[in-house]
């Protein structure tokens, strides 16, 4: 049985005070809070074990080595990958969407084109947009509508024999909009395009499965998923991850190197140049078994009551706007005072100890469509609890009072 209560007790930060008020933490969708039991493993690496990996003879590498591939194999498990050696560690979302932008310069030609979604996070437009200009490939968008929703009889009309690759989020940062991501694969493949899935913002609530969907990429930050910063990955269809060559150059992913030639490693050390973050891997193994020892049903259905309790208690705010009104949601809820700026609304709730994101949230294409500076964000973890929102409907309606 879900107890938020006590799954609140794994979360130190949470009983900390923010200006003299108890912290409550909406800012969810930029990074998640960490639970002791990934913290212990943190401090048990150092504590114990740090020591780097693969190279060594001696014990302490050699435990640090079967750590961290104890953590792809979780991370495998969780994905449903084939292969662990899938499974690529990086830095974050952003390293492993310009991990497979780097290795698609040398594929595509000029004419090629490249399909993003209106939804998109920055990371997931400038990595495409530098290799549009590397390539001459050309970038097709994919646009919205006034709920915040892809649409898809204009995707269609974009895919053609010229369509090389697809790239669009499970789940929108700015809104919430969980896109159809099922559709926008098999559709992609009717042309022999290739598809990336950037799931920093679906993996915090929803276990995607690659092999049922398919797709040739897919990406996520640990961070976002109740891991350390630092730390993410790219899963990649073997097949994909073995044409693509080679990102960074450096040690652990050569196989001989004289100065005439240098072979590669195998999967995935082809990909993991240098030194990882061993700790960070190790860290973003425990974040996944943590979150699925909860269960991501369970996750998923205790933060959709509470996205529709929030979005109940806030409309009832006379002038409040929510952007982003998919049916298909996660719990996201970037919003807007009327004549207010975002900004101001924000800096009132620090003062009452609530955090939340103001501003453009890296997604500048969908705040112009809808003609907004910005929004406040508030975004939900199955940390929280419906005492918080009621904090924040009112400070809302205070911040309401004292700016109008
Ligand atoms: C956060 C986020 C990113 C970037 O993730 P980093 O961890 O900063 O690399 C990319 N796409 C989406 C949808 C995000 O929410």
């Amino acid at each position: 049985m879900f107890n938020v209560e006590d799954i609140r007790k794994d979360f130190p930060i949470l009983s900390r005070q923010v200006n003299g008020k108890p912290l409550v933490y909406f800012d969810n969708a930029a990074t998640s809070q960490t639970p002791q039991q990934v913290i212990d493993v943190i401090v048990d690496y150092y504590s114990n074990y740090n020591a780097n990996i693969h190279r060594g003879v001696h014990t302490l590498s050699q435990e640090a080595t079967d750590k961290y591939e104890q953590a792809r194999h979780a991370i495998q498990k969780h994905f449903n990958a084939k292969f662990a050696h899938e499974i690529i560690f990086t830095s974050g979302t952003t390293h492993s969407i310009n991990l497979v932008a780097n290795g698609f310069s040398s594929i595509l030609k000029k004419g090629d084109e490249i399909i993003v979604s209106a939804l998109e996070h920055h990371s997931n437009i400038v990595p495409w947009q530098m290799l549009c200009e590397r390539t001459g490939a050309v970038l097709k968008v994919i646009p919205m509508n006034q709920d915040g929703e892809l649409i898809m009889s204009e995707y269609d009309t974009l895919l053609s024999n010229k369509t090389k690759l697809v790239f669009v989020n499970h789940v929108s940062n700015a809104l919430g909009t969980i896109n159809p991501i099922e559709y926008i694969i098999e559709k992609a493949h009717q042309v022999a395009a290739a598809v990336l899935i950037d799931g920093a913002q679906s993996c915090p609530h929803i276990k995607p499965d690659v092999q049922a969907l398919d797709v040739d990429f897919y990406v996520a930050s640990g961070h976002k998923m109740c891991g350390p910063t630092g730390v993410g990955m790219l899963y990649g269809k073997e097949s994909w991850l073995k044409k693509l060559p080679p990102y960074q150059g450096g040690g652990e992913m050569i196989a001989e190197v004289t100065f005439e030639k240098t072979t590669y490693a195998e999967l995935p050390h082809k990909f993991e140049a240098g030194t990882p973050n061993i700790c960070g891997g190790i860290a973003f193994g425990a974040a996944i078994n943590y979150m699925n020892a909860i269960g991501f049903d369970t996750i998923a259905s205790y933060e959709h009551e509470l996205l529709e309790y929030a979005t109940n208690k806030l409309l009832e705010i006379d002038g409040l706007k929510i952007y982003g009104t998919s049916q298909h949601k996660t719990s996201v809820i970037s919003f807007n005072l009327e004549n207010i700026h975002p900004y101001d609304v924000g800096s009132i709730l620090d003062k009452m100890g609530i955090a939340v994101r103001t501003g453009h949230h890296c997604a500048q294409p969908i705040m112009d469509y809808f003609k907004i500076p910005g929004t406040v964000r508030a975004s939900f973890s199955f940390y929280n609890t419906k005492a918080e929102i009621d904090s924040l409907v009112a400070a809302v309606k205070k911040a309401k009072m004292m700016l109008a």
